[in-house]
């Protein structure tokens, strides 16, 4: 642990304690300023000035041993100093009036910039500011400029003025010295000061952070157990930053963090880009919910970046020192609110300890995914994907499916995010669309060629290695293998994740827009992405036959789409009468439990071997389905 700097009044009693260390050099200084003043008092004040000081340093070196200055100073020995510097000016003042009657108004000059001097210096010379050492120090430099007049003025001897220039280069040498003293004294505690801001701060924001409010988490709870922790993410902050720049979006979370100061008074530090975090006090879950409803209300009123209106809202995780006994457990149950609540679209959650059982069971549930890939339990299932005009099963996306030996099976909604959150969609997605590639080949050697699509999840956008590894894999099967990325994936790191995606595609990789529909995107925005497919979410299609603004909305999206020049899918096709409208529509590919449910390789082969076997009708009972 780097030890702090000591409190200024503490550096002020350590003026004594600190003069200390260069004994012998003050003594030096002030025999040569005793000796400097002979021109003036005469021998007599002169040496009593010295033994005076003499007797000083003894009483001082008696009662104040030195002291190493992470050690706080006690009452006692701040005072113990005090009376030493005090008493110590006394002398050196009533010294300063001897010489005064003794040699004129000359004399009053030398004689107080002369203590004034040289005490204050000592003392600034220890608090460690190089303004005051420089300050203090001129007095004592106009002093020996003042000698060579009063010399002339005296008519002093020549070795008088020599005595008087030696002590000026004495004391020069000692000014030296507590310069160099200050100055490495002061460089040390700056250092120490940075280091210690920058291990405690936000470096783009210049917030407290994560170590800072653990810190104060750990002093805090010693007190008092009704403590509890907000953490707060900007809702939408990555698609405000990618709309508004990186450096106006590090002002707005200032402006949040002040606005939020306003409202509560305490330390706000920012825990990751786009989380802020919080201490509060309360006593149960119902003040618990209104201080985060105080929060909220704290962003009624847009906040202002260079004269644009930002309006925010907040995802807020709440958790309790009562459920955690350290100050980072408390942080991680609060972050694991905070996910539940963007999982369940709340915009509070409260940790609570069962959510501790879910980390754990979502441990094991991803070692045995990892162990689940290697023994074959996890396989792939392939959903068919019709062309509309003729009828035929043109692809399939992957869907991927796992069935535990004990847990039976597991959804897929289930496990992916569980995978996403711990990393584990990376081996997952290689498994996927390694095994992907292997069937199509598989297929194609029985006569079938199939477009092939494989879900990417988000996560994966800022990860320029794994698709450099996905390039790998799928280059040899390309034209005929895409990725399907939902279009809120694209917009959480737009600038990487379009550059990443202009890899795939120059890689000759398809990309397919997934579940567009459910962010808030629009089509203007979507044509920066070099995708070829829009695929409309089934929320907007399975009930087409019975809702006609969804009909609306997705005849005016196809169009729109066709005049991007992409190509536009269907998803969750689950009656004749849907299919029938996304015809007349002129969507391009239908996919959905209507016209064929997820299938094994095994059932998939069948189905194609079955529209093989009837000559005149490829696909068969799909034309049949449309109607054709
Ligand atoms: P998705 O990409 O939107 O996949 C389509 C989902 O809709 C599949 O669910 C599919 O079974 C279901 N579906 C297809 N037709 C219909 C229909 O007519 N009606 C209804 N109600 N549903 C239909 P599934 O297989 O449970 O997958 C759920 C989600 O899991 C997928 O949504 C996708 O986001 C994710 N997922 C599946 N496999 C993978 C994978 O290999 N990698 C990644 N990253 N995500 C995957
Ligand atoms: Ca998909
Ligand atoms: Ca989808």
């Amino acid at each position: 642990m780097t030890a702090s700097p000591p409190p200024p009044a503490d550096a002020l009693f350590r003026v004594v304690l600190g003069r200390q260390k260069r004994r012998p050099t003050r003594l030096a200084m002030v025999s040569a300023l005793g000796a400097s003043s002979l021109p003036m008092t005469g021998w007599r004040p002169a040496l009593c000035w010295i033994l005076a000081y003499a007797v000083h340093q003894a009483i001082e070196h008696a009662c104040c041993p030195r002291q190493p200055t992470e050690v706080p100073l006690s009452a006692w020995q701040c005072a113990r100093s005090l009376i030493l510097i005090f008493s110590g000016n006394a002398v050196f003042s009533g010294l300063g009036i001897v010489q005064t009657v003794i040699a004129g108004p000359w004399g009053l000059v030398c004689g107080c910039l002369l203590w004034s001097g040289c005490f204050v210096q000592a003392a600034v010379g220890n608090a460690g500011s190089r303004k005051a050492v420089v300050a203090c120090s001129l007095p004592q430099v106009l002093y020996f400029l003042s000698v060579p007049f009063l010399i002339a003025q005296d008519n002093t001897t020549l070795i008088l003025g020599l005595v008087v220039v030696l002590s000026g280069l004495v004391h020069g040498l000692g000014i030296l010295e507590v310069w160099s003293v200050t100055e490495k004294r002061f460089e040390s505690e700056q250092k120490a000061r940075l280091a210690g801001h920058v291990a405690r701060h936000d470096p783009e924001t210049h917030l407290p952070n994560r170590l800072t409010l653990e810190e104060k988490i750990a002093a805090e709870s010693q007190k008092d157990q009704t403590l509890m922790v907000a953490v707060l993410e900007i809702n939408r902050f990555a698609d405000l930053r990618g709309a508004i720049g990186y450096a106006l979006a590090a002002e707005l979370i200032r402006q949040v963090s002040i606005r939020l100061d306003d409202h509560h008074g305490g330390i706000v530090a920012r825990l990751s880009s786009s989380t802020l975090g919080l201490l509060f006090h309360a006593q149960n879950l119902s003040q618990a919910h209104a201080y985060a409803a105080r929060l909220q209300a704290a962003m009624a009123t847009p906040v202002v970046v260079a004269g644009i209106d930002v309006d925010i809202t907040f995802t807020i995780g709440l958790a309790s020192l009562r459920d955690s006994d350290s100050a980072s457990l408390l942080l991680e149950h609060a972050s694991v609110a905070l996910d539940a609540a963007r999982r369940a679209s709340i915009s509070v959650n409260v940790f609570e300890t069962s959510q501790d059982a879910n980390l754990a069971g979502n441990l094991s549930l991803m070692s045995d995914m990892l162990r689940s890939i290697k023994t074959g339990e996890i396989t792939n299932y392939y959903q068919p994907k019709y062309d509309l005009r003729s009828g035929r099963l043109v692809g399939v996306e992957a869907l991927v499916r796992w069935h535990h030996p004990e847990r039976g099976f597991v959804a897929p909604d289930l496990f992916i995010p569980v995978a996403e959150e711990t990393g584990r969609i990376r081996e997952l997605t290689l498994d996927v669309l390694s095994r992907a590639i292997r069937d199509q080949a598989w297929l194609a050697d029985r006569g079938h060629k199939l477009d092939f699509a494989v879900n990417l999840s988000g996560r994966l956008l800022q990860d320029a290695e794994i698709i450099q590894t996905i390039i790998d894999i799928a280059r040899p099967a390309a034209p005929r293998v895409s990725m399907e990325v939902t279009e809120t994936a694209m917009m959480a790191y737009p600038e990487k994740a379009i550059a990443l995606l202009q890899r795939l595609r120059s890689a000759g990789i398809g990309l397919s827009i997934d579940d567009y529909g459910t962010g808030l995107s629009s089509l203007a925005y979507l044509k920066n992405i070099p995708a070829a497919e829009l695929k409309i979410d089934r929320s907007f299609v399975t009930h087409l036959d019975t809702c006609r603004e969804d009909e609306l909305l997705v005849r005016s999206t196809i169009a729109l789409a066709h005049s991007l020049g992409l190509r536009v899918v269907a998803e969750g096709v689950e009656s004749r009468r849907t299919l029938e409208i996304l015809r007349s529509v002129e969507c391009d590919l239908a996919q959905g439990y209507y016209l064929a449910r997820p299938l094994p390789l095994a059932r998939l082969a069948r189905l194609l071997e079955n529209d093989l076997a009837r000559p005149n009708r490829a696909c068969g009972h799909i034309p049949e389905k449309l109607g054709l």
